[in-house]
């Protein structure tokens, strides 16, 4: 991000506008839009304003003279048409006295720029795209266009005009933020999106105890919860609408190692994020502790999110959480995410079951050679069944010599699928026989293990051409 979005307050003094033709009028437009008061120099001496509503015009000083030489006092931006002598120079003395500037189409003179701009009232949407493309940055607003509800600016106006009277009746700022969560998402909000302000108005006004209505405990403080969200295994895209609506809820985020930056940068802005993972080199704060972090979050009201890599159930120590959860009485609920199993089979194309050829799946984790050791592969031998290993890489010797010896062919198929659906993701596919081989092909990063006839369908697989090279793997059987 170089471009802070920030929102100029236009009423406190003149814009300078120096410039003509059609851009330099749509910028006339949407600054007089603004309410903003316009100092225009029109360059060729033609101020023609038709079509722009005459209160608005009256807004507008028709300057004459040299621009460049144009009095800066009591301006507050200045906007000057690029390529030209006069943008330079005007750059350059708004430079001077710390006056924002815009030189259009003019990145390298400029200290602001324009966004794309959705504008429903109180309720405005600036897309930027740091000047690099203003086709996709308008492709964007036609997305929340689409997106936002036509009357989302009537809402905003709504509760701005009853702001100081639910202040003064809920001085407690979480409580207060519960309160207008509860109008805004509830019967109220709906009604002032559907048109029907006036009904929304008394029923607001008929809210005898706001406390109680925001969810106040008995002892007047807000009641706080944990939310155990699965993250995905990495691809901010794939966390689930209601992960995400967690996320921006969230007064604090107790993450994992596994959980991508990219998707804690989706938790709301001013949320706390506090890492309790175990990280490269360094352990982990201990499972105890977390327990006690969420537990004693959720006591003093906050609404923390604890995030886990993938589905908080599956290998995330989920079930252990809740139970502590459950036994401190604290409110708690789980959004499943996308397990790595999941992530690998969808990037790579491993359908984990296959008509007639795959069956049966299981997940299972191998963290040491030692719990390899522990592992029943006589249980996994079965042709029909996917095998999906969690955490398995630095066993993968164990793995091979315990699924080999319990009589699985060695010609069977695996994949080592690492940093799923991230950017940087890696596969390698071969046999059993060669699985450390394989795994010594990826250079880190978490990884799971698939092994299984299905994996000669993947497209690591088809890409390497290996199918020739074993005449007697199933392939598609019907
Ligand atoms: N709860 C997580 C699993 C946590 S155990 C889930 O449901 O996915 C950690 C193991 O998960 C890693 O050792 C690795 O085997 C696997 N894993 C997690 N994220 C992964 C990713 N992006 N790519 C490959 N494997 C991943």
């Amino acid at each position: 991000m170089r471009f802070l979005p920030i929102f100029l307050d236009l009423q406190t003094g003149p814009v300078l506008l120096v410039g003509s033709g059609e851009l330099v009028r749509a910028k006339l437009r949407l600054l007089l839009t603004a309410g903003a008061r316009v100092r225009w120099y029109a360059i060729d001496g033609d101020h023609e304003v038709s079509g722009i509503d005459p209160a608005a015009a009256a807004r507008i000083e028709f300057a004459r003279g040299d621009a460049a030489a144009a009095d800066l006092s009591d301006v507050i931006a200045v906007l000057c048409a690029g390529a030209g002598e006069m943008g330079v120079a005007l750059s350059a003395r708004a430079k001077a006295v710390g006056l924002p500037v815009n030189v259009m189409d003019d990145l390298a003179h400029s200290t602001f720029i324009f966004p794309a701009i959705v504008d429903r009232g109180d309720v405005v949407v600036a897309v930027g795209t740091g000047g690099t493309s203003p086709v996709v940055a308008r492709r964007v607003r036609e997305r929340i266009e689409a997106m936002l509800p036509a009357r989302i600016g009537d809402l905003a106006s709504f509760i701005g005009r009853w702001r100081k009277t639910i202040h003064a009746r809920i001085p407690e700022f979480a409580l207060r933020r519960r309160f207008w969560e509860r109008v805004v998402d509830g019967p109220i909000g709906a009604a002032v999106l559907a048109g029907r302000g006036d009904d929304a108005e008394t029923a607001l006004n008929n809210i005898s105890d706001a406390s109680a209505f925001a969810g106040a405990t008995s002892t007047g403080g807000v009641e706080g919860r944990v939310t155990l969200v699965g993250a995905g295994p990495g691809d901010p895209d794939l966390l689930t609408v209601k992960a995400l609506r967690a996320l921006q809820d969230a007064d604090v985020v107790f993450y994992d190692e596994l959980v991508s930056p990219e998707i804690l940068d989706r938790a709301r802005r001013d949320a706390a994020r506090v890492p309790v993972g175990r990280r490269v080199g360094k352990p982990g704060i201990g499972q105890e502790a977390v327990n006690h972090l969420l537990i004693e979050a959720a006591r003093s009201g906050q609404r923390a999110v604890r995030l886990k890599g993938g589905d908080p159930f599956v290998f995330g120590r989920g079930g252990e959480e809740v139970a502590a959860l459950r036994e401190a009485g604290v409110s708690y609920s789980v959004i499943p995410g996308i397990t790595a199993a999941l992530g690998a089979a969808a990037e790579s194309e491993v359908p984990l079951t296959f008509r007639h050829e795959a069956l049966r799946v299981t997940f299972l984790t191998a963290h040491k050679a030692r719990d390899a050791a522990d592992v029943d592969w006589s249980a996994l031998t079965d042709l029909e069944m996917t095998v999906v290993v969690y955490m398995g890489m630095t066993a993968a010797p164990a793995i091979r010599a315990g699924l080999l010896s319990a009589g699985r062919s060695p010609k069977t198929p695996v994949g080592v699928f690492s940093r799923v659906t991230r950017p940087d993701s890696k596969a390698a596919v071969g046999v059993l026989e060669d699985l450390p081989t394989l795994v010594q092909q990826i250079d880190g990063g978490p990884a799971i293990l698939i092994i299984g006839d299905v994996v000669a369908h993947s497209a690591p697989w088809r890409a390497s051409g290996l199918a020739q090279a074993i005449p007697n793997l199933l392939m598609a059987a019907e």
